[in-house]
């Protein structure tokens, strides 16, 4: 057994895979111990929100490249596969290790997790650190003036402006001093990216995985898109957003670094919109952490007697972007080739599946759980929620997108349909956003054959929203 004061303490990064601004290192580094940074991917146990997909296909590439920052400033990262609470505490008894530092977790079952490992090891005499690695504020301080929880975004923003973030970021280190690492499993074994069929090219062709791709994306952000976001970010069609989104959900940065980066590069009313949308990110996070049934269950009780119908060919045809609605099938042929959707368009397939299909927000949930590459618990299940009208302080349910109209307002010359929906690209603007309006000439000269080439609309947006309407007015006790 090694001598105590000899004893290193262990870094447990769980989704904040960074060096810079990274609490959980800072407090492991203030110790004044060696340092062994490790990662569990603890994806088997049932009830776990284990990562799908494409945040799989994120989770290699990241890991891969923090290991080679760590590795370069001597600290390489030790992988382990299993159930953290075994793992860790094995990792504690095979170093030695006097603390375990970790980033604070949002998701409900982590936060359990933490709090029986936390348990165990004070029985073998170790401490577990958190660290508010992955929010802007702690979500027990923002409160209501009577003390209570805020659940409409608004009054939440301005609380959270109002007390300000707590001190400077903390830069990475230049050198980590770290003990001689026990065994690590290889990255490669852990079969994370898809074999064949390779459906990640998409993946890699637009994306950069790590902390340096992070930083590109925030620096590109900055200079071409932040003083023009709030007029542009809704359009599709461009890059107009920062992108940012999946290195946020894997903590490649930190929230208050990208806070503070825009607030020194912008102003005006680009800067506010775009803290707003942050502050949707931290509003998500504290809604989760507040109500740790978000992702199962509508805020709103009222809406647990929804009926939603089952209908998995619907299902189905929305997943693979063939509704026969130009927006909705773009946005969902987008999430599959990118792993990535725009907001705007996020908004619209959600509505089309929960209102003119009535399929379960639960549905759509989970299918953008296993193809995001910033799939995120807390973003994803409000956001679903404020779609379906049953969450926080969310859309009206009568209050229907009409994805032609949404089509014709953000996306006029069709350069978003076009590229995701390449078959009725000829089409003339005009009828890009419902074919099935066009002259059976025009279809021809654009050689777009509906229920052929192209499917015919699985529920035409006025028949769907008729439908909607009197399935939410046959539900007693929802306000419209
Ligand atoms: C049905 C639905 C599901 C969603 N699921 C997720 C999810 O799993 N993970 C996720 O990160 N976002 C989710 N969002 C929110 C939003 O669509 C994405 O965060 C945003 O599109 C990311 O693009 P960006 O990084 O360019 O955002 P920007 O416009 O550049 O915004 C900056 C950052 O703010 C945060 N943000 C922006 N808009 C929102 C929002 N409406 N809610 C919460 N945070 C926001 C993101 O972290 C984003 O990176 C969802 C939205 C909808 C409607």
């Amino acid at each position: 057994m090694m001598p105590r004061d000899a004893a290193p303490v262990l870094l447990w990064l769980r989704a904040e895979l960074r060096l810079d601004d990274n609490p959980a290192l800072a407090g492991a580094l203030a110790s004044g111990r060696q340092v062994l940074p490790v990662f569990v991917l603890d994806d088997l146990a049932p009830g776990h929100w284990a990562p799908g997909g494409a945040a799989r296909w994120w989770l290699h590439h990241s890991l891969a490249a923090l290991d080679a920052d760590l590795a370069a400033r001597g600290a390489p990262l030790v992988l382990r596969r299993g159930e953290a609470r075994r793992e860790i505490p094995r990792l504690v008894a095979e170093t030695g290790a006097l603390e375990v530092h970790a980033g604070d977790p949002t998701e409900p079952w982590a936060r359990h997790q933490m709090e029986a490992l936390e348990r165990d090891l004070a029985g073998q005499g170790r401490r577990l650190v958190l660290h508010r690695a992955r929010a802007l504020f702690d979500p027990d301080a923002i409160r209501t003036g009577t003390g209570g929880w805020f659940s409409v975004f608004s009054p939440f923003a301005r609380a959270c402006h109002a007390r300000g973030l707590d001190g400077p970021p903390c830069p990475a280190p230049a050198h980590i001093p770290s003990p001689p690492p026990p065994p690590s499993d290889r990255l490669a074994d852990w079969s994370l990216t898809p074999r064949a069929p390779d459906w990640a090219s998409g993946l890699a062709a637009t994306w950069r995985p790590g902390e340096a791709g992070a930083r590109a994306a925030l620096r590109a952000f900055l200079d071409a898109s932040l003083a023009a976001y709030d007029r542009r970010r809704d359009v599709p069609g461009i890059v107009a957003t920062s992108r940012l989104s999946p290195h946020l959900a894997w903590g490649e940065i930190s929230p208050r670094r990208v806070w503070l980066a825009a607030s020194g590069a912008g102003q005006g009313r680009g800067l506010t919109s775009f803290l707003n949308e942050l502050l949707w990110r931290e509003f998500s996070q504290y809604l989760l952490h507040h109500h740790p049934h978000l992702p199962e269950a509508p805020l709103r009780a009222e809406f647990a007697r929804f009926p939603w119908r089952e209908d998995p060919a619907a299902l189905r045809a929305w997943q693979r972007g063939r509704t026969g609605i130009p927006l909705v099938d773009a946005g969902m042929r987008e999430l599959w080739q990118t792993g990535w959707m725009h907001n705007r368009v996020r908004m619209i397939t959600a509505s089309y599946l929960v209102k003119h299909l009535l399929i379960s927000w639960r549905e759509g949930a989970a299918w953008f759980w296993d193809t995001l590459v910033d799939a995120d618990l807390g973003s994803n299940s409000a956001s679903w929620q404020w779609v379906a009208g049953c969450g926080a302080d969310a859309a009206p349910y009568f209050r229907i997108f009409n994805p032609v109209l949404q089509g014709q307002k953000f996306d006029p010359d069709g350069a978003y349909v076009r590229r995701f929906v390449p078959e009725l690209a000829p089409l003339p603007d005009r009828f890009l956003h419902a074919p099935w309006e066009a002259p059976e000439p025009v279809l021809a000269a654009a050689r777009v054959r509906l229920g052929g080439t192209y499917p015919r609309p699985v529920v035409l947006p006025a028949a769907g929203r008729e439908r909607a309407l009197a399935a939410f007015h046959g539900l007693d006790g929802i306000p419209a």
